[in-house]
Order: structure tokens, then sequence, then C-alpha cells
């Protein structure tokens, strides 16, 4: 059996067309979605996420305007930019990159961008509302799994979720999301670590299997059980031996458990091309609350 491939740009390109009609309404009302990512000194994967953020704000009509701030900028000074954002009515969302240098307080810089314009929801207090099964903000990777998975026709309800990675970003608000008694989610979810044991075992009995781990390819045929969805959210680079250049691949072995999925993303083309629409989501989600529309 030869897996149903899950179009990632497809699905981020119709998420697009939707966006671009409710930014319509928007700017009928004189309301332009805007966007602000604050970067404090030049970490090469922000820079890249960067790009990709201005090309999909560019691509919807969100306006996106990025903040670069010096290596050595003080707390207080970065504190001091959250802040001014938040009180400006122009602005719907604020993004942090992080990680941010090793002298700056993350979680405190975090916690400071107001839960109104936190559209990455890594704000502590929209963390615990996610928990909570509240509303919020989600943050944008594994937001964009749920939909990846809605999308294509694998509703998790009911089903066993087996997410292997628990990082702040990924594993665990998926986790956040994908328990709660609501719409798209009620699944019973698992989370592995390093500290699992019997992986396989584990990973062989998930109908879908979400790949979190940061490992190109460690997820393999015999870790998956025939039928199942498989999402790959890594992203690794490894030389290519035909080319000898760096190439994207994901967490999965894709070419051989493709063979024994049921449904699988590709990488690149997969739950990286939902990851920054996503982000679009939820601007202009804060844009319509703040118009008091949503
Ligand atoms: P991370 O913070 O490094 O976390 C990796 C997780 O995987 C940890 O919980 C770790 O366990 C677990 N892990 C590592 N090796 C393992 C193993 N052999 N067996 C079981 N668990 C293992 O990574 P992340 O930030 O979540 O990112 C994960 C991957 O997703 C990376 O490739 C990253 O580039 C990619 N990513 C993609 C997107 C996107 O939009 N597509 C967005 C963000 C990240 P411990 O907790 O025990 O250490």
């Amino acid at each position: 059996m030869t897996a149903q491939i899950i179009d990632g740009k497809k699905i981020a390109s119709d998420i697009q067309i939707e966006l671009k009609e409710r930014i319509k309404i928007l700017n009928a009302k004189g309301i332009n979605p805007k966007l602000v990512t604050i970067m404090v000194g030049e970490d090469p994967a922000s820079v890249s996420y960067l790009r990709g953020i201005t090309r999909t704000c560019s691509e919807v009509g969100v306006t996106t305007e990025p903040v670069k701030l010096s290596q050595d900028i003080t707390q207080k000074q970065l504190l001091g930019k959250i802040n001014e954002l938040n009180k400006d009515k122009t602005v719907h969302g604020i993004l942090l990159f992080l990680p941010l240098p090793k002298h700056l307080n993350a979680l405190e810089a975090e916690s400071a961008i107001s839960p109104d314009k936190d559209v990455d929801g890594t704000n502590p207090i929209s963390t615990g509302k996610l928990l909570l099964g509240e509303e919020t903000f989600f943050p944008s990777t594994p937001y964009g799994v749920q939909e990846l998975l809605m999308r294509s026709g694998n509703n998790p309800d009911g089903k066993h979720v087996v997410i292997v990675g628990r990082s702040n970003i990924v594993g665990k608000p998926l986790m956040g999301i994908l328990i709660q008694k609501q719409k798209g989610a009620n699944a019973t979810v698992t989370v592995c670590h390093t500290g699992t044991k019997n992986l396989s075992q584990i990973t062989r009995q998930a109908d879908i299997l979400v790949a979190a781990i940061g490992k190109a390819k460690a997820i393999t045929a015999d870790m998956v059980r025939e039928g199942a969805v498989v999402i790959d959210v890594g992203v690794n680079f490894v030389p290519d031996p035909v080319t000898g250049k760096n190439k994207q691949v994901g967490d999965v072995d894709f070419e051989t458990v493709k063979e024994v999925a049921g449904a699988i993303t590709p990488v690149p083309g997969g739950t990286g091309a939902v990851t920054s629409v996503m982000l679009m989501v939820n601007t202009v989600r804060a844009a319509e609350k703040a118009a008091g529309m949503a």
C-alpha cells in the first residue's frame, strides 16, 4: 500500500483564499491586519523563518513590520519595546523570535506580550488557556498540525494520537490541543520523549503518529502501524549524496514509511507549508477581535 500524500501546500493555499476574504471585510472597515516581528540579534534560523513570514504576509495581505533589535539590548529595553507595541492600536499581532541572547529572559519577555496580540501563543496565559480548553491563540505549528489533520479528512476525534517530542513549541501544545473535548480534537494522546521505553511499541499503537523530534529519518517503517496517518513536523538538513548539497528531510523516513502508512505529510511541503499561514490566521483573528467582529 502506498500512502495518501497530505499536500501541505494545497491546504495552506486553501487557508490563504479564506483569509483573503476575511481581510477584504476588515479592509472595507479601514482595518489592515498587522503583524510585528521582533528579532534580537541575527539567529540564522529566525532570519530564515522571518523570510517565510514576510512572504506569506504579502501573499495574503497582512501588513508586516520587522523590528530588529541589537544583540546587546537590555531586558528593560526589550520589555519597553513590547509594551510600546502592546499599546499601539494599529498592531494586531506580536511575534518574538527565539532564542534570545543568553543575557535576556525569554519567559519574562513572552509574558509581557499582551494575550490579545500573542498570535504565536507563547505567553504563559495563552498556554494555560490552551490547556484549560479556553479560547486562545494556538502556537502556529501545532495549530497547523490540527488543520492538516482536519482538512485531509483525518479527524483526530476518538483516535489514538502518539506524539514523539515534548517541546514547549510543538509536542506539549499539540497534546493540549488534541485532548480537549472539542471539535477537531477529542483524541487519546500519548506523548513520547527520550525517557520513553520501548518507543516503537508505543508508536505502533498510533492511529495518528506525529514526529516532532529534530532527528533526520528517526521514524522508520517498523515503528508505524499499517494504515496509520503520519505527520512529520521535523525539519533537518542532511547532505544529498547525488548533489553534494544539503537537502531538507523530516523526522520520518518518508520513502519506507509511505509504503506502510495510510497517509503521510512530505518534507518539504507538509507541516512547514502550513505553519506560517496559521500565524496569519491568528493575526487576522486578533484584528477581528480588536474590531469587535469575532
Ligand atoms: P526540540 O525542542 O529539540 O524537542 C525535541 C523533542 O524530541 C524532545 O522532547 C526530545 O525529548 C524528543 N526526542 C529527541 N530524540 C528522541 C528520541 N530518539 N526518541 C524519542 N524522543 C526524542 O525540538 P522542536 O523545537 O520541538 O522541533 C522538533 C522538530 O520540528 C525539529 O526538526 C524542528 O526543526 C521542527 N520544527 C518544525 C516546525 C514546522 O513548522 N514544521 C516548527 C517548529 C519546529 P526530551 O524532551 O526527552 O529531550
